[in-house]
């Protein structure tokens, strides 16, 4: 294989621009032409990893393979490549010092002044191209959060201009900005791009390429006052305009020829054929979709859709397979009760109760629980929302109305849900809880393996409670199925009631395993059952 090439995708003028959604369709495009590519994220927060951050601060926290808690776009990583990614593609400003200070306690520095230059951005170059040096991919993308500006974002930035200088041909810098539309003049203004620009230029670096974030089409015109302000070449001047789905950005891009400006300026062949085929039909299937799948989720995140943002796109993704456009409703579960579920929950052709943490909204989880048991909707619990399933089938079915997780109370005189072994003695809450990919083994003639076809799956995991096996035979006997347990320990992971038309428990996490061209086996199933229901 060539030489590794490094493309850095800087932001400008504010956040939440999609930044990681362009570096994930740039890298979609140049997998597309048969390259291999891998996305990077490295996010200028101090926190070792988002892992202890509330989904209020920074969404979701997405979980890898290898069990690294990471930045949710490396979610979108995964679902536009379909291919994982691990601990190495997420560093943080956290993890580059507790690095570089764990080598000066051990003495490696030998004696020298340990400052931000040149031995943190050694750190960060060294964390830069530890993908790239694994000799398994053409284009390693990084994207560097935040906006450049920021004083945290200084040293990332200067690492990439002293890679620049290093690698030369073989390394490029992508940087979106906005382009904002005043309504009152009635005109796009390119100042702000033109000033981020230029805070770039001071530190040095000069963009080959820009990516103008807009809300409708810009004029040629524009785009060439830009690339004369810019120093940038005009056809090197993309816009990335809104579009009804974000799996829309790869041709967005395509069509202006990003891939192909990338692969010039990188002296690389463009001769290869794009070949979306997959992709393509997957939009198709989206633009033309006429009937509509209404799924509430009835989780305490639903003022903030990012903090489910892979359950989302697992949802939409298996609603477009089957021809549907996604309904997609947030349903408080704090503001959920008997007396209104059926008036919220009612008109649902499916119910996906959330994961979570603590008390705080569970009663209304078991409101929704009880309701959909009660009138056989289709229902999928994910983590948290699975063993609530437990508990409100241990209340209301078992009769054992004071059933709990010990995470609700410690106290609680049956323990359906109890803390795991491993997590009793635990005085660290960072990275500690039992993550990523496990084994599962599937019960023949369950809903889960009619969904997986496979008697043995691997899904990841982020949670430190487990069913308690002490009242497996109770539930058993009563209707509630463990249809899939863990082969080494024998966890709990799948819960299910065949008596009803769907009603699946999962303790793993599906929605981190479901990509564009290979959605997830039970959301292609959940969404099937709710389907049905329309077709009645
Ligand atoms: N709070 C639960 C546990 O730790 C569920 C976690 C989750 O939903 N991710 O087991």
């Amino acid at each position: 294989m060539a030489e590794t090439k490094y493309i850095f995708v800087t932001g400008g003028v504010v956040s939440s621009l999609g930044k990681g959604i362009v570096a994930a369709s740039l890298g979609k495009l140049l997998q597309a032409r048969g390259y291999q590519v891998t996305i990077q994220k490295f996010d200028p927060y101090i926190n070792i990893d988002p892992g202890t951050l509330n989904p209020y601060e920074h969404g979701e926290c997405y979980v890898t393979e290898d069990g690294h808690e990471a930045d949710l776009d490396l979610g979108h990583y995964e679902r536009f490549l379909n291919i994982p990614t691990s601990k190495a593609n997420n560093i943080t400003t956290g993890r580059i010092y507790q690095n570089v200070i764990n080598k000066e306690r051990r003495g490696d520095f030998l004696g020298k002044t340990v400052q931000v230059v040149p031995h943190i951005t050694d750190e960060i170059k060294r964390n830069i191209m530890i993908l790239g040096k694994t000799g398994k991919y053409d284009f390693v993308i990084t994207e560097i959060g935040g906006t450049v500006g920021d004083i945290e974002s200084l040293p990332f930035i200067e690492s990439v201009r002293q890679l620049r200088w290093e690698l030369g041909q073989n390394c490029l810098c992508i940087h979106l900005t906005y382009v904002p539309y005043i309504a009152a003049a009635k005109e796009v203004k390119t100042k702000p791009t033109q000033h981020s620009v230029k805070t770039l230029q001071e530190q040095g670096i000069q963009p080959n390429i820009l990516v103008l974030r807009t809300e409708n089409e810009l004029s040629k015109q524009i785009c060439h006052k830009v690339a004369l302000f810019c120093n940038v070449d005009e056809n090197a001047v993309i816009q990335s305009y809104d579009v009804p789905s974000i799996y829309e950005v790869p041709i967005v891009l395509a069509k202006q020829g990003m891939d192909k400006i990338v692969l010039q300026k990188m002296g690389m062949s463009s001769e290869r054929k794009l070949e979306l085929t997959a992709w393509n039909n997957f939009l198709e299937n989206m633009r033309t979709a006429e009937k509509t799948v209404k799924i509430g989720i009835v989780g305490k995140y639903v003022e903030l859709p990012d903090a489910y943002k892979s359950i989302n796109e697992s949802l939409l993704q298996a609603a477009t397979y089957h021809k549907r456009k996604l309904d997609l409703r947030y349903i408080h579960s704090e503001k959920l009760n008997e007396d209104n579920v059926v008036k919220l929950l009612g008109d649902l052709d499916g119910i996906l109760v959330a994961p979570g943490f603590g008390q705080r909204g569970v009663d209304g989880k078991f409101a929704a629980l009880k309701y959909a048991r009660e009138n056989d909707k289709p229902t999928f619990g994910v983590c948290l929302g699975m063993q609530c399933m437990v508990i409100e089938f241990a209340r209301d079915v078992l009769g054992l109305t004071e059933a709990n997780s010990t995470e609700m109370n410690e106290y609680t005189p049956y323990k359906v849900i109890d803390i795991m072994e491993g997590q009793k003695n635990l005085t660290v809450m960072g990275g500690s809880m039992r993550l990523g990919s496990y084994d599962c083994k599937i019960e023949k003639g369950s809903k889960a393996y009619e969904a997986y076809k496979s008697e043995l799956i691997r899904e990841r995991h982020r949670h430190r409670y487990e069913f308690n096996n002490e009242y497996k035979e109770l539930f058993e006997s009563n209707g509630m199925k463990c249809t899939g347990i863990n082969p080494d320990t024998g966890l709990v992971e799948v819960v299910e009631i065949p008596a009803l038309r769907w009603y699946v428990g999962t303790q793993f996490h599906p929605e981190y395993n479901s990509t564009v061209v290979k959605p997830n086996p039970l959301f292609m199933s959940f969404i099937e059952a709710t389907t049905n229901e329309v077709n009645k």
